[in-house]
């Protein structure tokens, strides 16, 4: 057995050691009210990788005890997420497959005088609960008889009562310091329709009760979930004691994963989609791993990234520019590299006439990728940004009477900068260095920078999309999200690009000279670049 590599393997090495368990089991349980984000990759690595680890199994639980808030639409897309990111459940389950049991343990709490049905309201029963430094109040009906509970429970199965008239609670301790032992409910009346029991059942467990119970009957060993669940472990294990559980399910938390610049809630994320902030659920400035494949970043980064983050015991908050990092260091090392100008600006060679073919390096970073030919003519596009004419100090690119290398071909000289009738500059005129061919350089000419370029005559017009994060950086810790929405994130350009490009696959990553990573796709016939991470680090190390 490999060693423990986070605390979690270590409680379970001690479970097997003391012979506790003998299989591992674990269970991802998503809501199936949203899509999953990025904090549900860090979910999925600790519950799927877990149990990979140990040679156990890994379920996939959909916790559907609010039936209000789910839909089927959201089941179908976090099944796809999760083979997205390459994990596999070993068993489908819901909560929803476990309401008869459930009500049926329920009815057992209720005959061991262990559950009472009360008829106090939602606000009586938070107005009686205490404080954390004051005993909550008995409820009145407390002591109803085992057989009049267990009548009245009935009758609220069988839809004699209005939502909110009566539910059902455990009978625990309400002095109790731990607020969630104090007699919570178990039960509630909802008349609502369920997406997978339709009106079977107009009651419907709470899920401190029925988590514990789902996790039994799956046979699960470690129910792994984050922290917000630490003080809701006790009762998990009342749950598991007094229902007489045996091996009872282990609950073990861990720290949430957050990220700087990223919503992580899908309650904030549903609202972008409905109020038109963002195309849908899979945009790609979405943190939603439907978005992070729509932006090209590959799963394996996805899990690397969970990999190296780690689990630990308590709350963080990771840089995105650590995310972001991860991403690049993959990219760069599988990507080919291709070139495309985001804002073209005409660059002619006046003393170049013909054309040849210059060679370019697939992907210097991986021995055996080879070169491959690139035309090369008098005729090119350079960026924009690239030509000054009031170039500061220290401007390496190209400015009049300045030299600069293309890329992987000549020196030029600019002679002249060509201005339309609004004076803004369209063309700038060169010459180029005969003897400065790279590779075979023997001009003596020094030039400081180089730039990247594209050919004129073979080019594609191409549509290149940026991206910023959809949240800017807080002004002071704890500021809303609304305060932070950047309403500007998308941004589109007009560019050219080496055929290349346009001949590659769908969807594959290239990196784009001095640019960054982009993906390849076509929209409505025409090429497009779409950013999956600028080339620029942001990340302090
Ligand atoms: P949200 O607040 O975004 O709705 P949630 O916790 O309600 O998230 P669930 O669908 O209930 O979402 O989550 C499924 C599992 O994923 C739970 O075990 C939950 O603890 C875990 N999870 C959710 N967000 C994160 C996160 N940011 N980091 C790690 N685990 C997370
Ligand atoms: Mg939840």
């Amino acid at each position: 057995m490999a060693e423990a590599s986070n605390f979690i393997e270590q409680i379970i090495d001690e479970d097997l050691a003391a012979g506790k368990v003998t299989a591992i089991q674990t269970r991802f349980p998503p809501e199936p009210n949203g899509y999953l984000h990025i904090g549900h990759a860090k979910s999925m690595f600790v519950n799927f990788g877990t149990a990979e680890k140990y040679g156990g199994k890994c379920n996939l639980f959909f916790d559907d005890t609010n039936p209000s808030k789910e839909k089927t639409e959201f089941v179908d897309a976090i099944k796809r997420d999760i083979r997205f990111l390459g994990y596999e459940w070993a068993r489908e389950c819901y909560a929803s497959d476990f309401f008869d049991k459930i009500y049926e343990f329920a009815e057992k709490l209720i005959l061991d005088g262990k559950a009472f049905v009360c008829d106090l309201s939602a606000e009586e029963i938070k107005a009686t609960r205490g404080t954390l430094t004051e005993p909550g109040q008995e409820s009145p009906y407390r002591n109803r008889t085992a057989e009049e509970n267990l009548r009245l429970f009935r009758e609220m199965r069988d839809g004699k009562y209005a939502d909110g008239e009566k539910c059902l609670r455990a009978k625990i301790d309400m002095s109790s310091p731990n607020l969630n032992l104090r007699d919570p409910v178990i039960y509630r009346i909802l008349h609502a329709t369920h997406h997978r029991t339709g009106d079977k059942w107009c009651i419907y467990p709470m899920y401190d009760y029925a988590h514990p119970i789902c996790d039994y009957l799956q046979g699960v060993t470690h129910s792994l979930c984050t922290l917000e669940f630490e003080d809701h472990r006790p009762l998990y294990d009342w749950v598991g004691i007094n229902l007489g559980f045996s091996p009872k399910p282990r609950q073990i938390e861990f720290a949430r994963l957050n990220v700087t610049n990223l919503v992580m809630s899908k309650r904030y994320l549903k609202k972008l989609v409905e109020d038109g902030s963002v195309h849908g659920w899979d945009d790609p400035r979405m943190p939603t791993l439907a978005g992070l494949k729509n932006r090209g970043i590959p799963a394996e980064a996805i899990r690397d990234f969970c990999a190296r983050i780690g689990v630990a015991k308590a709350n963080s908050e990771c840089e995105i520019g650590y995310f972001e990092a991860v991403v690049r260091d993959y990219l760069n090392a599988r990507a080919p590299r291709a070139m495309a100008v985001v804002d073209p600006l005409k660059l002619t060679i006046t003393n170049y006439t013909g054309e040849e073919e210059v060679d370019f390096e697939i992907n210097q970073t991986q021995e055996g990728t080879g070169t491959r030919k690139v035309k090369f003519s008098g005729s090119l596009y350079i960026e924009k940004s690239d030509f000054s004419l009031d170039p500061p100090p220290k401007y390496y690119r190209l400015k009049i009477g300045g030299a600069v290398r293309l890329k992987n071909a000549y020196i030029v000289v600019c002679d002249e900068a060509v201005k339309d009738e609004t004076g803004e500059i369209v063309e700038v005129k060169c010459h180029y260095i005969p003897t400065s061919r790279s590779g075979s350089d023997t001009s003596g000419v020094k030039a400081k920078g180089v730039i990247h370029w594209v050919e004129a005559t073979s080019c594609k017009d191409v549509t290149i999309k940026q991206y910023d994060h959809l949240l800017r950086d807080a002004d002071f810790p704890g500021q809303d999200f609304s305060e932070r929405m950047n309403k500007d994130s998308e941004h589109l350009f007009r560019g050219k690009a080496e055929p290349y490009l346009a001949e590659a696959k769908e969807d594959e990553a290239f990196q784009l000279m001095r640019t960054g990573y982009y993906k390849k796709c076509t929209e409505n016939g025409g090429l497009v670049l779409s950013e999956i991470v600028s080339l620029k680090d942001n990340f302090n190390k």
